[in-house]
C-alpha cells in the first residue's frame, strides 16, 4: 500500500509616555519670539548649515523605488473568494486524479511508524528504511521489546534517528500498554502518544481510516501561502484557513491535502516553481508567468 511524505517574544520596553510639560507647549507670542532669536543666531551659520543640510539630504534621500516584482513572495495577496479557492481544489485534483500517500505500510501501525520517521525526510528514504523495519519488526509487539540500538542503526538513514528510534519504540509501547497494540482513531488519543503531533495524527487518521483531515506539512504550508490560502504561517492556523476555505461537506481534506502536496513535490518547488507548466497560473497571486 502507498501513503503520504514526508512525513517569547520579549515583552516589548515600554516607551516613554510624551512629555507633556509647560515648555513644550508654547503661546504663540513665545513661539514667533523664540523663531525671530532663532533666526538672528542662525543666520551667520547659514553657510555652515546649509551644506550640513546637503550632505543630510544627500545621504537620507530615498532610493528610487523599483516596481514590485510580479512572483511568489512571503505575502502574496490573499485569494478572497471560496470560488477561486474552490476553482484551484478542481484544477489540481483534475491534474492528479491518482494522488495518494506515497509512504508504503501494511497496517496502521506501520502508517503510524512510517510517517513519524519522515519528519525531514523524503518518501523514498523512508520506505528503504522501513522495508527492513518491518520485516524485522511487523508488529507494535514486536518494536516495543526491540533491542533500541538496532533501532536506531535501522532508522539512521532517515535523520535524527536517536530521537526517531526513541518516539517509534516508545510509541510502539504505548500502543500495546493502552490499546493492547491496535492504533486508536481519535486525533486526542493519537495526539497523546509519543511522537506524534497533529499532522502525523491526521495522516493516519485520513488515510488509514478515511476519517478526513488537514495534513499541513511543508508543501501545504508553502503552496497554500503562494495560492493565497493563507496568510498564516502557524500551521494549525493554516489549516483553520483551509477549513474555512473548503467546507468538509465539500471537499476530501485528505485527498486535497496530498494532492496539494503532489503538486508541491511535482511543479510548485520550494526553490523555483515551475509557473509555466502550473495548472493554477491562472488563478495563482504568487504566478511567475
Ligand atoms: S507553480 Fe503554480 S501554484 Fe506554484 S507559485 Fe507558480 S503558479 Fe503558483
Amino acid at each position: 500500500m502507498k501513503a503520504d511524505k514526508k512525513t517569547a517574544t520579549k515583552p516589548s520596553a515600554k516607551k516613554p509616555a510624551a512629555k507633556t510639560t509647560a515648555s513644550k507647549i508654547a503661546s504663540p507670542k513665545q513661539s514667533a519670539a523664540r523663531g525671530a532669536s532663532a533666526t538672528r543666531a542662525s543666520v551667520s551659520k547659514v553657510s555652515a548649515d546649509n551644506v550640513a543640510s546637503k550632505k543630510v539630504l544627500a545621504k537620507k534621500s530615498p532610493a528610487k523605488k523599483t516596481p514590485a516584482k510580479k512572483g511568489h513572495s512571503k505575502n502574496p495577496p490573499k485569494v478572497t473568494t471560496k470560488d477561486a479557492a474552490a476553482d484551484i481544489a478542481r484544477k489540481l485534483i483534475a491534474q492528479y486524479p491518482d494522488a495518494d500517500c506515497e509512504l508504503d505500510f501494511e497496517n496502521d501501525y506501520q502508517l503510524l511508524t512510517a510517517v513519524i520517521l519522515s519528519a525531514q525526510c523524503t518518501d523514498q528514504q523512508v520506505n528503504k528504511v522501513t522495508a527492513r523495519l518491518f520485516k524485522k519488526f511487523p508488529t507494535a509487539h514486536t518494536l516495543a521489546e526491540a533491542d533500541i540500538e538496532v533501532i536506531k542503526e535501522i532508522v539512521k538513514p532517515t535523520g535524527y534517528f536517536n530521537a526517531k528510534a526513541k518516539n517509534i519504540q516508545s510509541c510502539a509501547q504505548s500502543l500495546v500498554t493502552k490499546y493492547g497494540g491496535a492504533v486508536p482513531q481519535t486525533q486526542e488519543q493519537l495526539m497523546e502518544l509519543p511522537g506524534v503531533g497533529r499532522k502525523t495524527a491526521n495522516v493516519v487518521l485520513g488515510v488509514a481510516h478515511e476519517i478526513p483531515g488537514w495534513t499541513v506539512d511543508t508543501h501545504v504550508q508553502r503552496l497554500s501561502k503562494r495560492l493565497g490560502l493563507t496568510r498564516e504561517s502557524d500551521p494549525y492556523k493554516i489549516e483553520l484557513d483551509l477549513q474555512k476555505l473548503y467546507p468538509k461537506n465539500k471537499f476530501d481534506w485528505t485527498k486535497l491535502s496530498i494532492t496539494i502536496i503532489w503538486h508541491g513535490r511535482r511543479c510548485c518547488y520550494a526553490r523555483k516553481p515551475d509557473c509555466a507548466h502550473c495548472p493554477v497560473n491562472d488563478l495563482c497571486p504568487s504566478s511567475e508567468v
